[in-house]
């Protein structure tokens, strides 16, 4: 995806998911990748420990709770499984299209265009900055 396009899919996807704009939580906290748990669901969330995981998706941070932070962190796990429970159902597409705009992660055409297409309910504007209509 060329530079121009990948600035307006990031505009876009902030008019239509401004949670992505967080920096202590969400896709601009973690490396680029899946859940260091389920290796599934895009991260999410860092984490410290006293697991051995770094990030983790908002189920997978749900389940082990306390345990992926660290005691003196604790305040920061709650707060950022609380921020996490509170977005979309789908929060995983914006989170991936997020790190496609930031070419962080490369757009191979069956996750934009597959059974599920990303970001279908995210808007047309999305959509249009995917090249889809
Ligand atoms: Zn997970
Ligand atoms: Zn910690």
């Amino acid at each position: 995806m060329i530079r121009a396009k990948r600035a307006e899919l990031r505009q876009a996807l902030l008019e239509a998911a401004p949670w992505l704009d967080a920096t202590e939580f969400g896709p601009r906290s973690v490396t680029a990748g899946t859940c260091d748990r389920c290796e599934a669901a895009p991260r999410l969330l860092p984490t410290c420990g006293p697991t051995t995981f770094e990030a983790l998706c908002r189920d997978c941070a749900e389940d082990e709770g306390d345990d992926a932070w660290c005691d003196g962190h604790l305040d920061d796990g709650r707060s950022a499984r609380e921020w996490a429970a509170t977005l979309p159902e789908r929060w995983a597409d914006a989170v991936v299209l997020w790190w496609v705009a930031t070419g962080e992660i490369r757009a191979e055409g069956s996750l934009i265009d597959g059974p599920a297409p990303l970001g279908e309910d995210l808007g047309p504007a999305v959509r249009a900055a995917l090249g889809g209509d």
